[in-house]
């Protein structure tokens, strides 16, 4: 399930700009508890999805001994890899469709 995320600090500046302009106690109180909850939710690490797409046929690379290592070339970051749902070298979500 996908989720969709925004920095507290963010939430805090949406709220402030609803309220703009009414400071009655009842507002100021309600403003202070949201930031007290927003302020203790946990914190995590959240990074872009970035998407690729595997190539069609299989390549490979030769090291200086002649040694073959065949697989399929990721579209993000250009290496060989096994044909799974994410790229073993640099993550990518291999979603795309093919070129
Ligand atoms: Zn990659």
């Amino acid at each position: 399930m996908s989720e969709e995320y925004i920095t507290k600090n963010q939430a805090l500046t949406m709220i402030m700009a609803v309220i703009e302009g009414d400071e009655s106690e009842e507002v100021l109180d309600a403003l202070q508890r949201a930031s007290d909850n927003i302020t203790a939710l946990p914190c995590t690490d959240v990074a872009p999805v970035v998407h690729g797409h595997w190539s069609k046929e299989m390549r490979f690379t030769e090291d200086f001994m002649g040694n073959r290592t065949y697989g399929y070339k990721c579209s993000v970051c250009g290496k060989l890899a096994n044909r799974l749902q994410f790229c073993g070298n640099c993550g990518a979500k291999m979603d795309e469709s093919e070129e």
